[in-house]
């Protein structure tokens, strides 16, 4: 019996599936596009189940005016991915599913990138070409006698004549044109694999075919990337794809190179924002038709179709990019486990410093644990101090003795950065006569002076404004930056060390113009000599030359009310520190710091992350969280104050009764208020995620029918930060 009811995802905020009759659709058309009425307007959905009755009068359902059979359908492991997520994060199938298509499907006619092929002359082509032309057609000999000049790229040629490419597909036809095969570069050599390594990848390669979960954890510089390309050797090997996972777009180059610097003849392909919507879809294409061996891409990317997949890499696996904080809330890197074990492959999170929710699991033994416990290079140890700025004041946002350091490292020739996790000139401008400050009248917070624009920044909310010249309280001219901000210890350090050569590297410092890439390759060829920079440059890189790191202040997220504080702000500086030193002398690393005695600092210093994952995890259990309790949150947001706490507390009065589910008071938001709407958040609790899951399912319902009208709420299953 043919289907009766065709189940299909539509890009509406309503959760569920609509319904309509077939229409032309087929039984093997499952996972394909549609296009179908909804109202009076024609939207493009994706076919994702069939059913035998719906829950609307038959009479009422609508054909369905279209399928799209021009691109092989989504595979059945990407809908059932795809429906898990939906019902985990309590989020509307239809969204997600058109979220997980590359943007140009999402219009029903969509242009596929041209193929661009490279031509050249083959000897029947020499010789008749231009000779076999008319005198007169003086475009079509100018083709002839570019091509006769070398290989040329189709849409080059393009260029030259009109209708060029209906020739040159004449002339292939002739045999007068052939695309050269392409004779791929020499492979990169990999380096004598320690043992680590080598455990690490025999590991790896042992469990393909099964759902197995690794955590890589090997310090910085370990040589985590050589496992990976290890393993992937063995996948390509093997006829498997593999997909990357990295935490931001600014990382994929630099991994793609050396994937592709060490497997020239595969094919890999990018998927992330950055790329033009055709050359997404182009690459989107090329993973589901199976011609991509390698896909290397962002939080997205783990939705992406790979009908031989062999084995999942989730490097910087605890970085929060991983975290999706709009429309669909949610963890890429979850989500890249659930494919790995619905997919029956292996998974390999790798990090220097593990999230605590990977680090519990592999001391429970639900994840394998490999570790590389030294850096892959000879590297002398680095040498770690604290300077105590209750002692020393800074000075232009430096003490004395940093400096001094950074005077004697340039006197050496040595490239030296400056982390400071705070962009702008100023978090402050105040009035030292009255106290006035620049406040975002928006939000719950300061305005960020930024010098060089000449403007006041929220960077919440992205108001901008011009900064008053006097105070708008007291009328006093002498308003004052306070606090330190990336541009100005920038200014500071140009006017100290005139000589030196000086970047920038936060996100105002960089644009496509100036990009992240092109720093990152000066940084390397040091062409730099001095370098302040935010978390931005935390990330991932190696960076042979540096052998001085300062700390310029990090003590703000010592105290701070989100309990997953301090885990970031260890990754975070452990990332930056074991960015210095090399073979030949030990790096320096000076952490300014108001409080000395912290714990977090005793651990940095011993490059200890177990010994803090161990204190954490032990707070964390005293104190019921995450990763020990699994949580959801329910944040509202609304113009009025008071309006979302109150719809909270309206939300805590339909929570079900479930047993070991714990909820927790409505309380302002860290972030009070934000572009003009006042914030609070209601945070449920269990150690049991199938009863958290039970639970949410009724209250999510429930909460629907509780719409306010100027009360935005979402629900956030695993949040990951307050
Ligand atoms: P990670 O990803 O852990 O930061 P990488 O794989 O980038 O580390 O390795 C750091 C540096 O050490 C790279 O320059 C890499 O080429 C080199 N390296 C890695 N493994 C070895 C090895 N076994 N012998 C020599 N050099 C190595
Ligand atoms: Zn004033
Ligand atoms: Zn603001």
């Amino acid at each position: 019996m043919p289907p009766r009811v065709a189940r299909v995802a539509l890009d509406l905020p309503l959760p569920g599936f609509f319904d309509y009759l077939p229409g032309p659709a087929q039984a093997d058309d499952l996972g394909r596009r549609v296009r179908v009425m909804v109202g009076k307007r024609e939207r493009v959905g994706l076919l994702l189940d069939w059913a035998d009755s719906s829950e609307i009068d038959p009479s009422k359902l609508r054909p369905l005016l279209d399928v799209d059979r021009s691109l092989p359908p989504l595979p059945e492991e990407i809908r059932v991915l795809l429906q898990f997520c939906a019902a985990y994060y309590h989020a509307p199938i239809g969204p997600i599913t058109l979220a997980a298509l590359p943007t140009a499907l999402r219009r029903w006619e969509f242009t596929r990138l041209r193929p661009d092929p490279l031509w050249q002359l083959t000897a029947a082509g020499a010789a008749a070409l231009p000779q076999q032309l008319a005198p007169r057609a003086i475009a079509q000999r100018r083709l002839a006698t570019q091509l006769h000049a070398g290989q040329a790229r189709e849409s080059a040629l393009a260029t030259q004549a009109p209708r060029a490419r209906a020739l040159l597909a004449d002339w292939a036809r002739r045999g007068w044109l052939e695309q050269p095969v392409p004779v791929p570069a020499p492979a990169s050599l990999p380096p004598v694999l320690n043992t680590s390594q080598a455990q690490a990848i025999e590991a790896i390669v042992g469990a393909l075919g099964t759902y197995t979960p690794f955590l890589l954890h090997g310090v910085t510089g370990s040589g985590k990337t050589e496992v990976y390309l290890g393993a992937l050797d063995a996948t390509l090997q093997r006829g498997l794809q593999t997909l990357v996972m990295v935490p931001e777009i600014g990382l994929s180059p630099q991994i793609a190179a050396r994937i592709s610097a060490r497997f020239p003849g595969a094919s890999l392909s990018l998927l992330h924002s950055g790329l033009a919507e055709g050359e997404r879809l182009a690459h989107w294409q090329a993973a589901l038709d199976g011609h991509a061996d390698i896909v290397v891409g962002t939080r997205l990317a783990v939705f992406t179709p790979l009908p031989r997949l062999g084995l999942i890499l989730v490097d910087e696996e605890h970085d929060a990019a991983y975290a999706q904080q709009e429309g669909l809330r949610y963890s890429a890197r979850d989500v890249a486990v659930w494919r790995a074990r619905t997919t029956g492959v292996p998974v390999v999170l790798g990090s220097a410093t593990p999230s605590l929710e990977s680090w519990a699991n592999a001391t429970t033994g639900r994840y394998r644990r490999l570790d590389l416990p030294q850096r892959a290079r000879a590297v002398a140890p680095l040498d770690m101090q604290r300077i105590d700025l209750r002692q020393t004041p800074p000075i232009e946002g430096l003490a004395a003795p940093a400096w001094q350091a950074l005077d004697d490292n340039l006197g050496r020739g040595g490239q030296s950065l400056i982390f400071l996790n705070r962009r702008g000139y100023a978090p402050v401008l105040l009035c030292h006569a009255c106290g006035w400050g620049a406040d975002c009248p928006r939000c719950a917070s300061r305005l960020t002076l930024h010098l060089k624009a000449g403007r006041l920044r929220c960077h919440h909310c992205g108001l901008e404004s011009r900064p008053p010249a006097t105070c708008p309280d007291c009328g006093n001219p002498d308003l004052r930056p306070l606090g330190q901000g990336t541009q100005r210890l920038e200014a500071a350090l140009a006017a100290r060390f005139p000589g030196a050569r000086l970047a920038r590297a936060d996100r105002d410092a960089l644009s496509r113009k100036h990009s992240w890439e092109t720093l990152a390759t000066q940084i390397h060829d040091g062409a730099i000599d001095l370098i302040v920079g935010t978390q931005l440059i935390a990330k991932g890189h190696d960076f042979p030359r540096l052998d001085l790191v300062i700390v310029a202040n990090a003590d703000g997220a010592l105290y701070s009310q989100d309990f997953r504080a301090e885990e970031t702000l260890f990754a975070q500086l452990l990332q930056v520190s074991g960015r210095a030193g090399r073979a030949d002398h030990p790096g320096r690393v000076l952490v300014q710091t108001h409080f000395p005695q912290h714990r977090l600092y005793a651990h940095l210093f011993d490059q200890d992350y177990p010994g803090l994952a161990a204190t954490l995890l032990a707070e964390r259990r005293a104190l019921d969280l995450p990763p020990i309790s699994r949580q959801a949150r329910l944040s509202a947001e609304a113009p009025e104050a008071d309006a979302a706490l109150a719809w909270l507390h309206a939300a805590r009065q339909l929570a079900p009764a479930t047993p070991e589910v714990r909820i927790f008071d409505p309380v302002p938001a860290l972030m009070p208020r934000r572009a003009g709407r006042w914030r609070a958040q209601l945070v449920v609790q269990s150690f049991s995620r199938p009863r958290l899951h039970a639970f949410l399912d009724e209250w999510d319902a429930r909460l629907r029918t509780e719409q306010r009208r100027t009360v935005r709420w979402v629900l956030e299953v695993d949040p990951p930060f307050m």
